[in-house]
């Protein structure tokens, strides 16, 4: 009896914790459980059994629990809490929660999941897409534009202009397109697969700048002022936060505004009197508006704002008198636009100011709300866009090249980078297509714009270097037929702007997530730094109440699915999908409990823990990663062609997520809780499988040749079949290969057969025709897709002299190059130091 009676507490502990029910609940069935065992036994003192069911009937009433517990809990936090500066609460501030949330809660709600609109483009966006930017992509030719010129094509330049490129997100109101987030994306990722140089161009204007802080925080007069001119392309823009001193550290700026009068067009009038030394600014050589971060001051108070008003923005004219744009950087050596700008004590008037006076001293949340958007659609596409090229390139040279007899794709060694490939290519779209779809949705995912970006752009990093692995020679040898390079040796770009990628994974991912997307901590957060006392332990008490509640259901829902691998989990599918979410849901609820009691233990050494933390971080966007390839499944119509690759994402994120699990328990700085956590997440052990080498090598023949799975993971990549394009030759040669490779294996086996003879070149396919081997057709089919083969495989070479500029003759003076972007740049400062003076262009 008394076994039966502990069976049934657990199992009610269980319920109850696994419901988070409220402490009402707890304390009718602490009294229920007392009373039941004090009539069974028969004997024994009545109060000691009901004793635990009294004490939690006595919290439920809000006084009491607030003298006994959450009112010391109050105090003890208000004491360790760090205190959060203002940027810091800015950034919080800025943007919104939403699948994140569910996944910080444990149990995920699948209907807020799937009830994402799926990617939908209008006719007008999708017009573009297939007119103006197949055209423009058409137009680009990479090599010139990074080796002959270091600048896009002066014809490039006024196309983008002329067809409103660069006010792809402002209104139409103020002649721009008005795109929606997800046809951006996508333009921006068409664009750079053709060219990064030209996709960050494209990309710039469209993300964080002076377009969308006007649109969103500027004055009327600003408004009409500059944004029909932006939209139309004549005013080329460009944002300069980063400078010498203050890269990461933005907020840190050592660029300073005074709020004083001064003379503007022969007036005296109130303005500021700025100086500033920024560099890296993208767009900046060629830009005619600068947007411009400072801290403002007014040590007079004219604004009646006090001494210290805080990070400010500023729109300033590239010619207005004391703006200096200094020469290019030359990023990575790619052809983007970028450069230093600065000026000192250069006055200007107050109606210079993004939003005028209302908005002195918001810079930073003006600043990171648009950054949580802008991020969310950037370099996720351009990430994005740049795995499915190099899936679309690399599958084709797998098939074309042959080595050993047989195409190098075949080998299993290079089927297992291939196969990496393919499950990118899949995972990425569809998390790159959910996020732009959140934003459409009026979200501003700062928590998964942050885990997108460094993620996607990683897997740029690691992708690529399987595609030039796969390639070999072919790919390390640059000159305008090298389809790879370009993009390969702008990677260390996408790693490092937008926040760099170990800030964003090891500091602000997990953080601010855990502050933000938690159901509880920002409440209690908030409740602590509460001026009013009363109101304070009110909140504080509502939300340490339910993170109580919280916790008891991490811990049981943790255990509880563990013990049972998921079985009980939930799943919004009845399909073999249904697996996958409840492992989603499982490591959901383990992310949760460990997630809180790390936030718990480490409070704000947090920042210090960046080990601990970037697990975390990995945790989380594996998560996401997981929930947006189900997703894309479903949205998909459940093609049973692409179940296979999600089995394997899944398997490889599932094995991921428990890795960094361990690695979490491993280091976790406390042997109590570290030991708690790893008998409440893996009571059994790690279990995830991990890769299946049978069904990568099956993904990676799957995309060896011309198929409707390859045309789908590769969809939004710019392709051509011309023959005499560098990416349409791939094209071409693949349908040729593919068409005559039974008859070249016959080739090869008369060969190896001695029936004819090998020699250099094809002469032996006449050798076979008149030995009967090959037909006279076969014999055209063969020399074709070998001359598309022999295109392929083909390198550049380079006359001497014709690389550097070393060897040329001597020229009377260098002359720095002249952007093709702006007639004005010709005219700007002349180079400071000697060093700067060497032209970026390769005149030929
Ligand atoms: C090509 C290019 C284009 C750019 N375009 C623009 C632009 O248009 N406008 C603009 O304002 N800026 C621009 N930037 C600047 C860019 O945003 C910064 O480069 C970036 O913020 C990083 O600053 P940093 O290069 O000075 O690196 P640092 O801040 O010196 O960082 C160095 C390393 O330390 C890491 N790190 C720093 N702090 C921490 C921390 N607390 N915890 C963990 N790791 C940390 C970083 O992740 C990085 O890996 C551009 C930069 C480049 C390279």
């Amino acid at each position: 009896m008394s076994l039966l009676l502990f069976i049934v507490g657990i199992v009610l502990f269980f319920a109850l914790a696994l419901r988070q029910s409220p402490l009402w609940h707890w304390a009718v069935a602490a009294l229920g459980m007392g009373a039941v065992c004090q009539i069974v036994s028969g004997g024994g003192s009545w109060f000691w059994a009901l004793l635990p069911g009294i004490v939690l009937g006595i919290f439920v009433v809000p006084f009491v629990r607030k003298l006994v517990i959450t009112g010391p809990a109050y105090a003890m936090v208000k004491r360790y809490l760090p205190r959060v500066s203002r940027t810091e609460q800015e950034a919080l501030d800025a943007g919104t929660v939403g699948w994140d949330a569910d996944l910080f809660s444990g149990r995920p709600d699948w209907e807020n999941l799937l009830s994402i609109r799926a990617l939908t483009l209008t006719k007008e966006e999708q017009d573009f897409l297939d007119g103006p930017v197949n055209e423009v992509c058409k137009m680009i030719d990479d090599w010139d534009t990074r080796h002959n010129r270091a600048d896009m094509s002066p014809q490039v330049w006024q196309y983008l202009k002329d067809n409103g490129f660069f006010g792809m997100l402002i209104g139409k109101a103020h002649g721009g397109l008005g795109f929606s987030a997800q046809a951006q994306s996508m333009i921006v990722s068409k664009i750079a697969s053709r060219s990064v140089a030209a996709g960050i161009t494209v990309m710039v204007p469209n993300s964080l700048g002076p377009g969308e802080l006007l649109e969103k925080y500027g004055t009327d007069a600003q408004k009409d002022q500059y944004l029909e001119r932006l939209a139309q392309g004549k005013e080329v823009p460009c944002f300069a936060l980063t400078g010498p001193h203050a890269g990461s550290d933005a907020a840190g700026m050592r660029d300073v505004g005074v709020v004083m009068h001064g003379t503007y067009k022969g007036k005296k009038v109130l303005g500021v009197k700025l100086s500033w030394d920024k560099r890296y600014i993208t767009l900046a050589p060629v830009a005619t508006l600068v947007g411009l971060a400072f801290h403002l001051e007014d040590p007079d108070n004219h604004l009646g704002m006090g001494e210290q008003i805080g990070i400010t923005l500023a729109l300033v004219p590239a010619d207005y008198p004391g703006v200096e744009i200094g020469l290019r950087h030359y990023p990575s050596g790619s052809a983007f636009m970028n450069g230093p700008t600065s000026g000192k004590d250069v006055f200007v008037p107050m109606e210079f100011l993004i939003g005028g006076t209302d908005y002195a001293g918001q810079g930073w949340r003006m600043l990171m709300e648009c950054l949580s958007t802008g991020r969310a659609i950037s370099l996720p596409a351009i990430g994005t866009v740049s795995i499915k090229h190099a899936l679309r390139v690399t599958s084709a040279y797998a098939r074309i090249r042959r080595q050993f007899g047989i195409a190098i794709g075949i080998m299993e060694g290079v089927g297992e980078p291939l196969a990496r490939l393919v499950k990118s290519a899949y995972m990425f779209e569809a998390s790159r297509a959910l996020t732009a779809s959140m934003v459409d949705e009026g979200e501003k995912p700062s928590v998964i714009s942050a885990l997108l970006k460094y993620r996607t752009t990683e897997a740029m990093r690691d992708r690529y270097n399987d595609a030039l692995d796969i390639h070999g020679g072919r790919a390390i040898q640059d000159g305008p037929s090298n389809y790879l390079f370009s993009a390969y040796s702008t990677i260390p770009v996408a790693i490092t702007v937008e926040g760099a990628n170990i800030l964003t994974r090891t500091l602000i991912t997990f953080a601010q997530g855990a502050l933000r997307a938690h159901p509880f901590l920002y409440k209690e957060v908030q409740a602590v730094q509460n001026e009013d006392r009363r109101a304070g332990i009110n909140a504080f008490d509502i939300a340490f109440s339910g993170h109580v509640q919280y916790m008891l259901g991490n811990i049981t829902g943790s255990f509880w699915h563990a013990i049972t691998l998921g079985y009980f989990a939930s799943s919004p599918v009845d399909h073999r999908m249904a697996q996958w979410y409840r492992q989603l849901h499982r490591y959901a609820q383990s992310f949760a409990l460990v997630g809180d009691w790390t936030v718990a233990f480490l409070g704000g050494h947090l920042k210090r823990k960046q080990r601990l933390s970037g697990r975390m971080a990995d945790i989380l966007s594996d998560l996401y990663l997981l929930s947006a390839v189900l997703k894309r499944y479903e949205d998909e119509g459940c093609i049973e062609e692409d179940a296979p690759i999600v089995d394997a994402i899944a398997r490889d994120r599932i094995a991921a997520i428990e890795r960094n699990f361990v690695d979490v328990f491993n280091n976790f700085p406390n042997f109590l809780l570290r030991n708690a956590m790893r008998i409440l997440v893996f009571p059994l052990g790690a279990h995830a499988g991990g890769e299946s080498d049978r069904e990568n090598h099956r993904l990676a023949r799957s995309v060896l040749g011309p198929s409707q799975l390859r045309d789908r993971l590769t969809s939004g990549v710019y392709i051509t079949n011309d023959p005499d394009d560098k990416t349409g030759m791939l094209e071409d040669a693949l349908i040729k290969v593919v068409a005559a490779e039974e008859i070249e294996t016959k080739f090869v086996r008369a060969i190896k057969k001695g029936q004819i003879t090998r020699r250099l070149g094809r002469d032996a396919i006449d050798d076979a025709i008149e030995a009967g081997i090959l037909t006279k057709q076969e014999a055209v089919n063969m020399r074709e897709a070998d001359e598309a083969t022999d295109r392929v495989i083909k390198v550049d070479d380079f006359a001497p002299g014709e690389l550097g500029t070393a060897t040329k003759p001597a020229k009377a003076k260098p002359a720095r190059a002249k952007p093709a972007g702006t007639a004005k740049a010709a005219t700007k400062k002349p180079p400071a130091k000697a060093s700067r003076k060497r032209p970026l262009a390769k005149t030929k």
